[in-house]
């Protein structure tokens, strides 16, 4: 593996990972699974009483629609861009379970766009734990949506992981 995560900060006081910094280092691996150039999102589905994981996804092109042959570009005609094609990583996670998401928690690394919060509050999810903010139109409609539907959400600073490096982790 040319880059691995670095997990650990050791000199901070408490030497393993929160549930949510488990959770959320598990989103950030996922999306490191996205070939989107510009913005690569990870979702992880977790029971919150079990503390199991239930799916995880990141952003990507459906089964079956090779890279090669669809876009990744933000620019030009719509039908162009990667926005008509691409899946997010919630409804990739989603879709990606086998069980129950009622009351499960999702793990993002960027807070969902409206079309995803549709998708998570009818799984039934109850909380949202997002690593990156955003400022748009989509977020505001996802965060009114959220309020409405009850779900919480909160933001997680992961001040110990997620420091993508090359082969000079001693851990
Ligand atoms: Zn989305």
């Amino acid at each position: 593996m040319e880059k691995i995560f670095k997990c650990f900060d050791f000199n901070h006081q408490s030497q393993h990972l929160s549930w949510d910094e488990y959770f959320m280092a598990i989103a950030n691996i996922s999306a490191l699974r996205s070939k989107d150039p510009n913005r690569k999102v990870g979702c992880c589905l977790v029971d919150e009483d079990s503390k199991r994981i239930l799916a995880i996804g990141y952003n990507g092109f459906p089964r079956g629609c090779p890279d090669s042959k669809l876009p990744w570009t933000k620019h030009g005609k719509w039908l162009d861009t990667k926005y008509p094609y691409v899946c997010h990583a919630e409804a990739n996670a989603i879709l990606n379970s086998n069980s129950s998401l009622n009351n499960s928690t999702a793990y993002v690394t960027l807070y969902p766009c409206n079309e995803c919060a549709k998708l998570l509050i009818q799984a039934g999810i109850k909380q949202v734990v997002f690593q990156n903010d955003t400022t748009s139109d989509s977020k505001t409609a996802a965060q009114t949506m959220f309020n409405m539907s009850k779900v919480k959400t909160k933001q997680l600073h992961l001040k110990r992981i997620v420091q993508l490096c090359d082969n000079d982790c001693d851990q």
